[in-house]
């Protein structure tokens, strides 16, 4: 089977043919930099990220472009606020990108070019649009021409006509047509500002993105992804903007990832429920936002965001990491026995773990299905390294090896598995903790007075301590060798990650 995607232009999934055989140019719209990042960003990035690193994985060699709108009316207002450049804001906002894109595993793409970097390509695309009869000049402005492009409407599926009955039309005399959109535009007070043929003024925000994407993938690429709110207007005008300019399809397979509510609510400020990736990430793990992403919904569908699910998914992922805590002590336990080779326990999950894999992947990157071998895959390990008979030994530590290989080789698309198991787990607890409010020195120091009341044979007060810590949600563990650990129970899982399917996404 060869890798499949949905298109949104056709509505079609289809056979992904690259245009030059084992390369793949992929374009995505990247952000606006006027503020941090929030989870419907973390989704959207999380998304293409899992795409990208498929596609290097499936033996592409992927040209990754995403850009910066460092040039924005937002950025602009809130620079002006503060009394700062407005590209000394933007790139305030593009550190603080980077720490979130980092914490959650996001690869860097290969390409980030940015709108204060394309001024000279911008202007001649719009020179060019005008050239061709698809945009004019009036009083210093440039604008897009929409009855002049007989497309205009496709990706969205909706005529013109439609459009321009939806539209709260703005005041303009200066359009022809209230759906036509500024390519450029002049000069005001208190805006960066570059020289044109127009006069000076600074791009529109759709044309950035026509320009950037042709010239470095070239007239005609493999992939353009965004968050689906981009479809109208931006991807609409993207399209009438590139092929008015070369006079051709631009783009093979439109791609675009579905929205994130939160609680069944729109995210938004105004509702109260607006959570930036750094809020997120104080209370989970970065890798426990990564999984609940990337494994919630297949990317094209909505998801819903809630503490709950959340809760799961840290869940999830602390067995994920107590299962390669457990598995890599016993290889080490077990390193110097002879390799094995008669049949293996669990041989066939070492044997189908890939080919599951890509099977699932291959149908629209379908990372919920895909995830199904990796746990088999954990419960396998988990049994085998549970082994206690020495003569099981040798083939349950060479089945638990080969396993592991295997996953490591599929953690380069999911980028899930690559922390320190003891840190990843000492993270996790601390923030399970914290989200109760508790605090580890707190429990550090009542599970020290349990040990001197049972150093006194004082049951009654020990076992007081226990119950005392177990009502706030503390477990305990007595080890053998005399010490105490402890975790914060989970809560039990609602089933809310089961429910994962592709089903039904344009609903
Ligand atoms: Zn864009």
């Amino acid at each position: 089977m060869a890798l499949r995607l949905h298109d949104t232009l056709t509505g079609e999934k289809r056979e992904f043919e690259p245009l030059e055989p084992g390369k793949v140019k992929m374009y995505v719209c990247g952000v606006t930099p006027y503020d941090k990042s929030h989870l419907g960003h973390a989704r959207c990035y999380v998304a293409w990220d899992v795409v990208y690193r498929y596609l290097k994985f499936a033996g592409y060699e992927v040209t990754y472009v995403r850009n910066f709108t460092d040039v924005d009316d937002k950025i602009i207002k809130r620079a002006n606020e503060r009394g700062m450049d407005p590209l000394a804001l933007a790139q305030e906002n593009i550190d603080f990108f980077y720490a979130d894109m980092d914490a959650l595993g996001i690869a860097r793409p290969d390409l980030e070019p940015r709108v204060s970097g394309t001024i000279d390509e911008i202007i001649a695309m719009v020179q060019r649009l005008i050239d061709n009869g698809l945009a004019y000049a009036v009083d210093g402005d440039v604008y897009y021409a929409v009855d002049a492009f007989s497309d205009y409407g496709k990706l969205s599926k909706r005529p013109l006509d439609d459009l321009r009955a939806g539209a709260r039309v703005e005041i303009n005399e200066a359009k022809r047509n209230p759906m036509d959109f500024a390519l450029w535009k002049s000069a005001k007070p208190g805006e960066p500002t570059w020289d044109s043929p127009w006069g000076p003024g600074r791009p529109g925000w759709h044309i950035e993105c026509s320009a950037m994407s042709t010239t470095h993938l070239g007239d005609t690429f493999d992939i353009h992804g965004g968050g689906r709110d981009l479809i109208f207007p931006h991807h609409e005008n993207e399209i009438a903007q590139s092929e008015g300019a070369v006079g051709h399809a631009c783009v093979n397979y439109w791609l675009h990832n579905g929205f994130i509510n939160i609680d069944d609510e729109k995210m938004s400020k105004s509702l109260g429920n607006f959570f930036t990736i750094s809020d997120v990430c104080a209370r989970y793990t970065p890798t426990t936002l990564r999984y609940f992403l990337m494994t919630a919904r297949h990317y094209r569908g909505p998801i819903n965001f809630s503490d709950a699910m959340l809760e799961e998914a840290a869940g999830r992922v602390a067995y994920i990491y107590e299962t390669l805590l457990t598995v890599k002590a016993f290889l080490r336990e077990t390193a110097d026995l002879p390799h094995f080779t008669g049949p293996l326990p669990h041989g066939e999950v070492a044997e189908g773990l890939a080919a599951k894999f890509v099977e699932a992947m291959d149908d629209d990157f379908s990372v919920p299905r895909a995830m199904d071998p990796i746990w088999e895959a954990l419960r396998a390990l988990n049994e085998l390294a549970s082994t206690r008979k020495a003569a099981r030994k040798p083939a349950a530590a060479t089945a638990a090896g080969l396993i592991m290989a295997a996953i490591e080789t599929l953690d380069a698309v999911l980028n899930l598995f690559g922390h320190d198991p003891e840190a990843y787990l000492a993270e996790h607890r601390a923030l399970a903790a914290s989200r109760r409010d508790l605090a580890p020195a707190w429990i550090e120091e009542r599970l020290e007075a349990r040990r001197a009341a049972r150093a006194a044979r004082l049951w009654a007060e020990a076992d007081g301590i226990r119950d005392e810590l177990a009502a706030c949600g503390v477990v305990l563990m007595d080890r053998g060798n005399g010490s105490t650990d402890w975790a914060i129970e989970e809560k039990a899982p609602e089933g809310a990650l089961d429910d994962v399917d592709a089903g039904d996404l344009d609903a």
